[in-house]
């Protein structure tokens, strides 16, 4: 007996485990098999995403479903889940791995890294293609909605206002002081914030752009960070891409580490921490918290639903990313 949770990769479970059909499906045995095939790509959304980017958000279909009894359904309105398929794209290297690449990197970040992210699964169409499903917590359980902006909306950033490439447009210490300036609890809200770039840049998330950091309003009235979303090792499928997708400050490539190695590491972050306000006890607490844990980082990795070729290519990202991390002058 070999089988897996296609959640949490827990050992030995028949389908989803009960942890994450609470976490999912409010309790609900839906089964990891969808009851139809993989949809026909019309879905014009995306492809009117035009961006002079090429990027996996970019191509990844998106199709909105509903929990009814224990079968999840397409639905146009009133959608609590988002389905993400292999992406069609020819322009991307691997489509066939991004579902499971998004899920096990989530997975990292939720079970290794304490970082709070939305709820998520792999989960199978009849035909067999995995896809990547996640819960929307912006849904209250009436259906109604939370208010959520994400950066590019919070600080005026539009096709109309900044062109094409706007979600690329600003600094991660710009969206720094916009977490400051919005967030009543902001202190741990920059904590957060800046652990989560931190595993970015260790996974080799290349795309996370203004639109994948986003406030919601709280049941209180104010304002907090969302979970994480959209966490994934993009190098795998786009590898021309540059590794961060978003400057971290304004002349970030003009200190010493940058201009000796030509690459981002702990002086650039550390500076970037500072810039927004981080206390520096703080910031090397959570150095040393995403520092560690390299074996069970590893043992994920090889316990995924990834195939043999994309571990390796998985680990060999996250090791390179973790040496330049342990580097010094
Ligand atoms: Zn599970």
């Amino acid at each position: 007996m070999n089988k897996i949770c296609p959640g949490c990769y827990k050992p030995n479970v028949e389908g989803y485990c009960l942890n994450c059909r609470k976490l999912l499906f409010k309790g609900a045995k839906v089964p990891p098999i969808l009851p139809f095939e993989t949809p026909k790509a019309d879905n014009l959304q995306i492809y009117q995403e035009k961006t002079k980017r090429l990027s996996i958000s970019g191509v990844q279909l998106k199709y909105s479903l509903r929990l009814e009894g224990k079968e999840l359904q397409l639905t146009e309105k009133g959608g609590q889940y988002i389905l993400k398929p292999i992406p069609p794209a020819a322009l991307v290297m691997q489509p066939d791995q991004a579902p499971e690449n998004e899920h096990l990197t989530m997975q990292i970040a939720a079970q290794l890294f304490d970082i709070q992210t939305a709820a998520n699964a792999l989960i199978y169409f009849k035909d067999g293609a995995p896809a990547y499903l996640t819960r929307r917590f912006d849904v209250k359980p009436d259906g109604s909605k939370f208010l959520q902006e994400d950066m590019a909306q919070i600080s005026g950033a539009s096709r109309h206002t900044r062109g094409e490439n706007f979600k690329y447009e600003g600094t991660y210490e710009d969206i720094g002081r916009l977490i400051r300036g919005n967030v009543a609890a902001y202190p741990p809200a920059l904590e957060s914030y800046f652990r989560l770039l931190l595993f970015n840049y260790l996974f080799s998330n290349g795309d996370a752009h203004l639109k994948n950091f986003s406030l919601i309003q709280t049941i209180m009235g104010d304002y907090t960070l969302t979970p994480a979303y959209d966490l994934m090792c993009t190098v795998i499928h786009t590898p021309q891409e540059s590794d961060t997708a978003l400057d971290l400050y304004k002349g970030d490539t003009d200190g010493e580490f940058y201009s000796r190695y030509g690459f981002f590491g702990q002086p650039e972050f550390r500076t970037l921490a500072e810039k927004i306000g981080i206390q520096p006890i703080r910031t090397e607490r959570i150095f040393a918290h995403l520092l560690s844990s390299q074996n069970e980082v590893l043992q994920m990795i090889q316990h995924s639903l990834l195939s043999e070729e994309t571990k390796i290519q998985y680990e060999n990202n996250y090791l390179d990313k973790l040496s330049r991390m342990r580097m010094t002058i």
